[in-house]
């Protein structure tokens, strides 16, 4: 028989179903793959079930239904004060991750140069290279994950076509300060280059970090594209409803590669997350408020559990340092064995490198109820004392 695709077939299954798979063999409380483990709203569970039974159910346009996309212009110009074309320059996905992949199969041209911030989300380099395109890392050490001048002169080159930015960033919880950004788009612009930004954890900022897209530094408007998540905004990861905003010319080739991948979003769905993007500011704020308890909750407790914990300003991830803790085992083995023998899953970090990775860090997900982080709290307290 011929083989598949070569590229794809390279890859293993993805970390994230491993590990939901192993936890669910051990009843493991699963703090490894990063979903929500309530239902989310209960007004958009219920818009979404009105608009079923109301007859929502036939194709919807191709680029998403006027009240989301609408929507999604609005909370651009609410948060981040960006003006915004509703009917040019938004378009709605099958989630994030089918956004990404329309936006790197609509953009890139076999030899391209792709730069990316490792750790990274795992969906992005496979597809890069599906797409016939190279992937250039920076590496971003902890605990920090910080990066110089010098890491994006290695880069960077005139073959750069694109870069791609997960802001704030999966698993490192890392929140981006202007002066990297300003830095980065100084190199975007040296080099004449796109960007598509990831920015599905826009809403799970804590404390005095700040959320600042890239989009709004001088410049960025008519080169970069933002890609946000119902599933994260909502705590709805199952939906997997996306939204992009860009500017018209870069739409119109990304749109072209939704066309073959998904063509539509569920009508429902899509409904209901309009509503969400319309709620009050203090909607968004309760979101990561709440989310900030989870990571301080968990933290304290991996603290006294032994742990070595690392600051992390956003998303739905905190980072344990193994070394640090006096753990001498690499995280991918440290993890298999915390599923079996304390019945708690985490997530290897090196599993978000594609080279150089660093074998001492583990991922934990705290966007859960409190009964769940305190259960896994006590697990690993009884494992580890
Ligand atoms: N990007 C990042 C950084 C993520 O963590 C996720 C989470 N699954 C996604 C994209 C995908 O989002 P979606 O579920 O909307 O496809
Ligand atoms: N984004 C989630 C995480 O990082 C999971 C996504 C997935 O399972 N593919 O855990």
């Amino acid at each position: 028989m011929k083989a598949g695709n070569s590229t794809l077939s390279a890859y293993g299954t993805t970390i994230f179903e491993v590990m939901s798979r192993l936890a669910a063999q051990h009843q493991a409380v699963n703090l490894g793959q990063g979903f929500p483990d309530g239902n989310g709203p209960p007004d958009l569970v219920q818009a979404a079930a009105t608009y079923l039974a109301e007859g929502w159910n036939q194709y919807p346009p191709m680029l998403g239904l006027p009240a989301l996309r609408q929507a999604v212009a609005a909370h651009n110009q609410r948060f981040y004060g960006l003006e915004v074309d509703w009917a040019t320059e938004t378009m709605v996905t099958s989630g994030a991750t089918e956004a990404l992949a329309a936006c790197l199969f609509g953009l890139l041209e076999p030899g391209d140069e792709v730069v990316l911030f490792q750790p990274l989300y795992d969906s992005y380099v496979p597809i890069i290279r599906r797409a016939g395109a190279i992937p250039r890392f920076v590496s971003l050490k902890a605990p920090d994950w910080g990066f110089t001048r010098a890491d994006l002169e290695a880069v960077f080159s005139p073959r750069t076509k694109l870069v791609l930015v997960n802001n704030p960033q999966n698993p490192a919880g890392k929140v981006w300060r202007r002066e990297e950004l300003d830095l980065l788009a100084r190199f975007i612009l040296a080099h004449d280059t796109l960007a598509v930004c990831d920015e599905v954890y826009e809403h799970l900022v804590f404390g005095d970090a700040k959320h600042i897209p890239l989009m709004t530094l001088p410049g960025m408007r008519e080169r970069t594209i933002r890609i946000g998540s119902a599933g994260k905004s909502f705590s709805l990861t199952g939906w997997k409803v996306g939204y992009l905003t860009g500017p018209a010319a870069l739409m119109q080739p990304v749109a072209k590669a939704h066309q073959y991948l998904t063509f539509t979003t569920p009508p429902n769905l899509q409904h209901a997350v309009a509503l969400g993007l319309g709620k009050d500011n203090s909607y968004f704020q309760e979101l990561a408020d709440e989310m900030q308890l989870g990571r301080d909750r968990l933290a304290k407790g991996l603290r006294q559990a032994g742990f070595t914990v690392l600051d992390g300003a956003g998303t739905y991830f905190l980072t344990v340092d193994l070394a640090a803790s006096g753990i001498e085992e690499e995280d991918a083995a440290f993890c298999q064995r915390m599923v079996v023998e304390a019945g708690v899953a985490a997530i290897p970090i090196s599993a978000f490198f594609e080279q150089d990775a660093p074998k001492h860090l583990i991922r934990f997900c705290f966007c859960k109820k409190a009964e769940t982080l305190d259960e896994a709290i006590r697990r690993l307290t009884a494992w580890r004392c």
